[in-house]
């Protein structure tokens, strides 16, 4: 099977803004960003989606989560962020890896579009 992108990023074959990597998770730059700070945070294995994975996986998403937190107050977001995973099309899932989007730098509204 080809790789996503996500995973090209992973392997260094595509550059990033990586912000924050250890063995199981990596967190870099949207490079669409629709706030003043929007990061992705992914798992290195690659799971398609946060409804594809496994029981098996419970612990990679709880530490991928604790990681979106870190990364949240590394990067300064003080007054709140938000973190939204897109799950297929409706959800507005573009990349088949799963990932963490986490948005902070300014007031986002709600309910999301
Ligand atoms: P989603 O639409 O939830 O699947 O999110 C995929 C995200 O990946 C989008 O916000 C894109 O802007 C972002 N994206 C696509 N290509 C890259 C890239 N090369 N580096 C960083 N972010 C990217």
């Amino acid at each position: 099977m080809s790789q996503t992108l996500f995973e090209k990023i992973i392997a260094r074959q595509i550059p990033a803004d990586i912000v924050y990597e250890d063995e199981q998770v990596l967190a870099f730059r949207d490079i669409h960003p629709q706030a003043p700070v929007h990061v992705l945070v992914i798992p290195k294995k690659p799971i398609a989606r946060v409804g594809d994975a496994e029981a098996s996986d419970q612990a990679l998403l709880g530490h991928l989560l604790l990681k979106a937190g870190e990364v949240a107050r590394m990067l300064g977001l003080k007054d709140g962020f938000r973190l939204v995973m897109n799950h297929g099309q409706h959800g507005g899932e573009t990349v088949p890896h799963l990932h963490c989007h986490l948005l902070g730098g300014r007031p986002l509204q709600w309910p999301p579009g």
